[in-house]
């Protein structure tokens, strides 16, 4: 049996394959499309990466009904 999450909230891709756009949480993780108030989500948790050493965080978002979602 596979280990499961806990949670089926998505994950955020890895910030080195994202826009800055995306990175800043203008536009959607997966889809790239600009997020509006009203169709934006949080991904859970705190993110962070590693720039000269640094430990920084960054918010990534996603649209609600987002057709890529996450998913495989
Ligand atoms: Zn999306």
């Amino acid at each position: 049996m596979m280990r499961q999450r806990t949670s089926d909230r998505p994950l955020p891709p890895p910030i080195g394959t994202l826009t800055r756009q995306q990175q800043r949480g203008v536009e959607c993780a997966f889809c790239a499309v600009t997020l509006l108030p009203s169709t934006v989500v949080d991904f859970e948790g705190e993110h962070y990466f590693r720039r000269a050493g640094m430990r920084v965080r960054w918010y990534p978002r996603h649209c609600r009904t987002c057709p890529k979602g996450g998913r495989p």
